[in-house]
């Protein structure tokens, strides 16, 4: 089963999107803020983190730095897929976004949770093949 970090703090997307993935068969773990969610990203290893950028205490940018900071360092982190999931959408953002190591940079307000999970998909199942 491949497992998914979502690090967000909106508690309604939080629930929409963990039962979407859950109902997708995955396994998802929350982080409500940027510390915690780096927290669990050096304890465990996921498959996929879904990021939020606008977040409490350490925003989603930082998280992204860190990730590339440590990726080969940090044995956990080797292999993470990451999708920012955010409300920013200027041309600008979503460059840095990937820029920084995001496989895809949706924007909130363009995708309907469905069409999140089949971009996911499409994430994890690219990841098979190599
Ligand atoms: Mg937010």
């Amino acid at each position: 089963m491949k497992t998914i970090l979502l690090i967000e703090d909106d508690p309604f997307l939080i629930d929409t999107y963990t039962l979407k993935l859950k109902e997708a068969g995955f396994s998802v773990e929350v982080a409500t803020d940027g510390k915690q969610g780096l927290k669990k990203l050096a304890e465990k290893k996921f498959d996929l983190l879904i990021l939020d950028i606008v977040l409490p205490q350490i925003d989603g940018w930082e998280i992204l730095e860190k990730i590339k900071d440590l990726r080969f360092k940090i044995k956990e982190l080797e292999n993470l897929k990451i999708m920012v999931l955010s409300n920013l959408g200027q041309k600008e953002e979503v460059e840095k976004g990937i820029r920084l190591g995001a496989a895809k940079y949706l924007i909130k307000a363009y995708y309907t949770p469905s069409e999140v999970v089949e971009e996911i998909k499409k994430i994890l199942t690219n990841d098979d093949n190599r």
